[in-house]
């Protein structure tokens, strides 16, 4: 028993045992930081997931039907809905603010429904709602510009041109929106005699010398020699991927003859050999190329309204829905058709 005594006594086992505290009181403060900071770390991931997360249709009903949010917050996120192309969630929050009743700002909440139901495709909802804001407002040139742009996209162009007559009493410009529905009309109408469509089509082009890639976008396709006899030569720039894409039997050498940019534009295509440069980069490249290489050029087409730019032509922008906007930009690019008949050729 002394000697236990004696041991237990002895410098050397106190710095034992308190070198064994220490590592002890070490290794539990150790273990609890990593347990909280796992703990938090978990309360943070389930915090910041409900941000992450958007309410469901059902959730937005609840919200707005509570009137939590005001007017104000519900427009900036159904806006933001709508920006991203969400456009069920902003129909929804529109439906339910009308469902409410704000009686200060119904016509404002039907106008932002009705542009939602359009731009998501639903054509004859957003009639619906233009026709019974214009019921009460009349004089809205906003709903009833949309009303004519649900009727041009249902295709109900004389519904569309009929819209004009209350704008023009608003004194707003619908001079060129009154050309494009009147060509719409005449290239959609099955039973008028061709020959008359096609002068009466060159008439509306005439009058303003405007929606110039509109009209001889058709006349090509419908009667090259017509187009080419009538086509404004000094225009051609704005027509140059349908006089590109023309086959070498369809051209007209008398009228390309005259023409510097058809000249160019045919040598640098191969079909012809009438010039020897060209001040447009692209062509130039082309004529000294002389069809040694695959190359050819592509097209885009820029609104030089919205500045978008769009792989397809088109005659009414489908963004800021201006019309006859249409810039064609144009670059070098592989002449993959070439390289897939000389594929071919080569197997035979
Ligand atoms: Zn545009």
């Amino acid at each position: 028993m002394d000697i236990f005594f004696i041991e237990y006594r002895d410098p050397l086992f106190s710095i034992i045992i308190f070198f064994v505290i220490i590592f002890i009181i070490t290794f539990f403060s150790y273990w609890w930081g990593r347990y909280k900071r796992k703990e938090d770390y978990k309360h943070l991931n389930k915090f910041l997931r409900q941000f992450r997360t958007l309410p469901t249709e059902n959730e937005i009903k609840v919200l707005v039907a509570n009137g939590g949010l005001s007017d104000k917050l519900w427009f900036l996120l159904a806006n933001s809905y709508y920006k991203n192309g969400d456009y069920e969630k902003a129909i929804e929050i529109y439906k339910e603010m009308l469902q409410r009743g704000s009686p200060s700002n119904v016509k404002e909440i039907m106008f932002l429904l009705g542009k939602t139901y359009f731009k998501a495709g639903f054509l004859e909802r957003s009639k619906q709602i233009f026709l019974e804001i214009l019921k009460n407002n009349p004089r809205s040139p906003q709903a009833l510009h949309y009303l004519l742009l649900v009727y041009e996209y249902m295709r109900d162009y004389q519904s569309a041109l009929d819209v004009l007559e209350p704008l023009d009493e608003l004194e707003e410009d619908i001079a060129l929106e009154s050309l494009y529905l009147q060509a719409l009309i005449l290239i959609h109408d099955t039973k008028i005699d061709m020959d008359e469509k096609k002068e009466k089509l060159l008439a509306i082009y005439n009058e303003k010398k405007m929606l110039g890639y509109m009209i001889f976008e058709y006349l090509f396709r419908v009667d090259k020699e017509f187009a080419w006899r009538y086509l404004d030569v000094s225009k051609s720039e704005i027509l140059v991927d349908i006089l590109w894409n023309l086959d070498l039997k369809d051209l007209n050498l008398d009228i390309i003859s005259q023409s510097e940019y058809l000249r160019e534009l045919y040598t640098a295509k191969g079909y012809l050999n009438l010039a020897e440069s060209s001040s447009v980069f692209e062509f130039d490249v082309l004529i000294k190329l002389q069809a040694k290489a695959n190359a050819t050029l592509s097209f885009e087409y820029a609104c030089e309204s919205c500045k978008g730019v769009y792989p397809f032509a088109f005659h009414r922008c489908s963004v800021c829905h201006e019309i006859d906007t249409q810039r064609i930009e144009w670059s070098l690019t592989r002449d993959y058709i070439k390289d897939f008949s000389e594929e071919n050729n080569s197997f035979q």
